[in-house]
C-alpha cells in the first residue's frame, strides 16, 4: 500500500475505529487509551472527528507502531513547512532540532511505555531550518491486548510566548545598551562565585572599572557619540576576558568584572588579577573609531579579592573594589589599585562631601569672598574671588576641602560656571553702583578649563551679566598649560579676543619653562605664597622671586605677590621691583557685604 492510499485508509478506518474511544476519552487524556467498541454511549459520526482533525488550529499526526507517519492535518504543514506527502513515511524525527540530549527522549518513552503518554516543551526544526518551539502531548493507543496501535500528537507553536519570555528575562537580567550582564545578573553570578570558592578555596577577585573623564566625551560630542562608544568598551571587555568571567555594566560608564577559580594562593590570584587589569587598561586605551571620529579613553581599576576566608556580601565586594577604583583614580588615573581597609573611610567621607555639595550649590551654601589687591602706595587695583562653602552645621568650609573632590567628580563643571556667573555679577554690579575695581581675578579649576563648554560658559557668564571683559583676569595654573598647549593657548586666544586677562596662579610651583611661557597669551605672573613666606630670611626663596621678577619683566608681564603677610615682606618685595600684593597683612578675603567699605567711589 502506497504511504498516500495507507493514509486514505487510516483516515476512514481510524475514524471508524476510534469512535466509540473517543466518546470515552479526549484526544489528550492523561490515560492510556485503548480502543473499545462496547460502548453504548451516543455516537458522534466521523465526520465530526475529520473536521476536527483538518480544522485544529493544533498540528496533528498519527503514526503506526513503528513511528511511521500514517497522517499529518493541514496546521502540521503550516507549523512545520513539510507537506503531507513530505510526512507521511518518515519518522517524527523528520522535525528533530538535535537542541535535545539523549537521556530527553529516553524519559520521553519512559513515560509513553509506562503511563501511555507524554506532555512538554520541545525544540522542532521547520523545513526552511528554523528552529521553533512546541507544547507537545503525545497519546500511544493500544487494542485490547495491549498492543501499541498508534501513537497520536498534537501540538502547537509556542515560539511567540518563548520569545516574550526570552525578551522579559532579558529586560530583567541585560544591559540595553551593552547587552552585557546588569547589576542584578551581576550580583547573581557573584553570589553563586561565592560560595563557590567557600567550598573550592579558590580566590575570585570582582574589578570595578570606570572610565576617566567619560563626561567629558558626553557633554562635548553628545549623548550618542558617548553610547557608542560604551558600546565598544563592552566589546573590548568581552573580548579581553575569557567566556567564564563576568562583565556587566552597572549604569553610566561603571563596569565590573568577576574573574573565578584563579588559583588557592593569595600572590598568585593577585599577581593574575592585575595581569588581567592590566590587560584590560592596555586594551582599552587602544584608539576608538567613534562615527568617523578618532577617540582616546582611559580607566581606572579597582580589584578586591575573595576566597573562604572571606565572609563578604555581594555588596560588600562591589563597594570594596569600587573605592579601590577611586583610588586608581586619585592616583592619577589609566591604573588599577587593590581595594585596602584603609581606603574605606576615605571614601566615605568623600562620599558624603560630595553629596552634600551637589546639595549646597542648590541651596545657595556657596558664596564668593573677595581678597583686595594693593599696590605699595595702597591704592586698590582689583580682588581676587575665593570661594567659601557656608555649611549650616560645619560652618565654613575651605576649598582646599571641598574642591579636590568637586573636580574628582565633575562637579566643578557646574560649580566653577556658578562661580564664574557670580563673580562677573557682582563686578557688574560695583561697576554700575560706580566703585572703581579696576579688575577682578577668578581661579579657573584645570578641569574647568580644559572641559569643552569652557569658553562659551565665559561668554555667557560676560552676556548674562553685562560685565566688561577687560576687567576681568582669569587666573590658571602652569600644570594646566604644560598637559595640553596647544588647547590651552587657542582657548586663551579666543578669550582674550573680548578683552578678557590671564594670570599664572601660584607660578613657581610648577615645571613651565621660558619657552613655554614666551608662547602663552599671558597679562600676569603670581609669585607663590610659598616664596614669598620666606623671602626675607630664606636666600633660596629671594633667588627663586627675583628670578621670577626677572623674569617677568623680560616677558613684559605683571607681577604680583600673594600670602604677603609682613611689611618686611612688602618692602622685601617692592625692593625687586614687584609693586602688586595680596595678602593677609592688606587684608583678609571679605565677604561680599565687607567689600562696600574699602571700595572708592569715582
Ligand atoms: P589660591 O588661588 O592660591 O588662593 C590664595 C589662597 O591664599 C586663598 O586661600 C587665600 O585665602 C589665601 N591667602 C591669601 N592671603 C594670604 C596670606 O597672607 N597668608 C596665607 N597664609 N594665606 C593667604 P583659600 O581661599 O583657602 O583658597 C585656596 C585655594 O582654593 C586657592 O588658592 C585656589 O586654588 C582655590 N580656589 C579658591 N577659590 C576658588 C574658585 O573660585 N575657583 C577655583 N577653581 N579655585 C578656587
Ligand atoms: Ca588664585
Ligand atoms: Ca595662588
Amino acid at each position: 500500500m502506497s504511504a498516500l492510499k495507507k493514509a486514505d485508509h487510516f483516515n476512514t478506518s481510524l475514524a471508524e475505529e476510534m469512535d466509540s474511544s473517543f466518546q470515552l476519552h479526549s484526544p489528550f487524556v492523561t490515560r492510556r487509551i485503548q480502543l473499545n467498541h462496547a460502548s453504548s454511549l451516543p455516537q458522534i459520526g466521523s465526520s465530526v472527528y475529520q473536521c476536527f482533525f483538518e480544522h485544529s488550529s493544533d498540528a496533528m499526526l498519527i503514526a503506526d507502531a513503528d513511528c511511521k507517519i500514517l497522517h499529518v492535518n493541514p496546521a502540521f504543514v503550516a507549523i512545520t513547512g513539510y507537506t503531507l506527502e513530505e510526512s507521511i513515511g518518515q519518522t517524527p524525527h523528520l522535525l528533530c532540532s538535535g537542541v535535545h540530549s539523549e537521556s530527553f527522549y529516553d524519559q520521553l518513552w519512559e513515560s509513553l511505555n509506562q503511563k501511555g503518554y507524554w506532555r512538554g516543551e520541545l525544540v522542532n526544526k521547520h523545513k526552511n531550518g528554523d528552529a521553533f518551539s512546541i507544547w507537545q502531548r503525545i497519546n500511544v493507543i493500544e487494542d485490547n491486548n495491549r498492543q501499541v496501535l498508534y501513537y497520536i500528537s498534537a501540538f502547537s507553536d509556542i515560539s511567540i510566548i518563548k520569545n516574550t519570555e526570552r525578551k522579559l528575562w532579558q529586560m530583567a537580567h541585560l544591559d540595553a545598551l551593552s547587552g552585557l550582564a546588569n547589576r542584578a545578573l551581576f550580583e547573581q553570578r557573584l553570589l553563586q562565585e561565592l560560595f563557590a570558592a567557600k567550598r573550592s578555596g579558590q580566590f575570585g577577585a570582582v574589578i570595578f572599572l570606570d572610565l576617566d573623564d567619560f563626561k567629558k566625551i558626553n557633554d562635548c560630542l553628545g549623548h550618542r557619540c558617548g553610547d557608542l562608544l560604551l558600546q565598544e568598551v563592552a566589546k573590548r571587555l568581552q573580548l579581553n576576558l575569557r567566556t567564564e568571567d563576568t562583565v556587566a555594566r552597572l549604569g553610566g560608564d561603571e563596569f565590573v568584572i568577576l574573574l573565578s577559580g584563579l588559583t588557592h594562593k593569595l600572590d598568585d590570584a593577585e599577581k593574575t588579577a592585575g595581569n588581567v587589569a592590566q590587560k584590560v587598561l592596555n586594551a582599552l586605551l587602544e584608539v576608538y573609531l567613534i562615527e568617523d571620529q578618532e577617540l582616546q579613553i582611559s580607566a581606572s581599576l579597582g580589584i578586591t579579592l575573595f576566597s573562604t576566608a572571606f565572609d563578604e556580601s555581594t555588596e560588600k565586594l562591589l563597594r570594596q573594589a569600587d573605592v579601590a577604583m577611586y583610588a586608581a583614580k586619585t592616583e592619577g588615573k589609566s591604573t588599577y589599585c587593590f581595594y585596602h581597609p584603609d581606603m574605606l573611610e576615605q571614601a566615605n567621607k568623600r562620599l558624603s562631601i560630595e553629596n552634600e555639595l551637589r546639595f549646597a550649590l542648590q541651596n545657595d551654601q556657596i558664596v564668593l569672598f573677595y581678597q583686595p589687591q594693593y599696590d605699595a602706595a595702597r591704592q586698590l587695583l582689583g580682588f581676587e574671588a575665593l570661594v567659601r562653602w557656608q555649611h549650616p552645621e560645619k560652618g565654613m568650609i575651605s576649598p582646599a576641602d571641598f574642591l579636590p573632590v568637586a573636580e574628582e567628580t565633575g562637579i566643578i563643571i557646574e560649580l566653577g560656571e556658578r562661580l564664574l556667573y557670580m563673580a562677573c555679577r557682582q563686578l557688574a554690579a560695583w561697576h554700575s553702583q560706580g566703585f572703581k575695581v579696576p579688575h577682578l581675578a577668578i581661579n579657573i579649576s584645570p578641569v574647568q578649563f580644559t572641559h569643552c563648554n569652557f569658553v562659551d560658559s565665559v561668554n555667557s557668564a560676560m552676556e548674562l551679566t553685562g560685565v566688561n571683559p577687560a576687567a576681568i583676569m582669569l587666573e590658571i595654573t602652569e600644570n594646566l598649560i604644560i598637559k595640553n598647549i596647544t588647547e590651552v593657548i587657542e582657548k586663551m586666544r579666543l578669550l582674550k579676543q573680548q578683552g578678557i586677562r590671564f594670570s599664572i596662579d601660584d607660578f613657581g610651583t610648577g615645571y613651565s619653562s621660558l619657552a613655554y611661557l614666551r608662547r602663552m597669551p599671558i597679562d600676569q605672573l603670581k609669585i607663590d605664597r610659598s616664596f614669598v613666606q620666606d623671602i626675607t630670611h630664606n636666600e633660596n626663596d629671594a633667588a627663586i622671586v627675583n628670578t621670577i621678577i626677572a623674569m617677568a619683566g623680560s616677558l613684559n608681564l605683571d607681577i604680583i605677590a600673594e600670602g604677603v603677610e609682613t611689611p618686611e615682606q612688602v618692602a622685601y618685595l617692592a625692593d625687586c621691583g614687584c609693586n602688586a600684593f595680596q595678602g593677609y597683612w592688606f587684608s583678609r578675603p571679605l565677604p561680599g557685604a565687607e567689600v562696600l567699605s574699602i571700595l572708592d567711589k569715582g
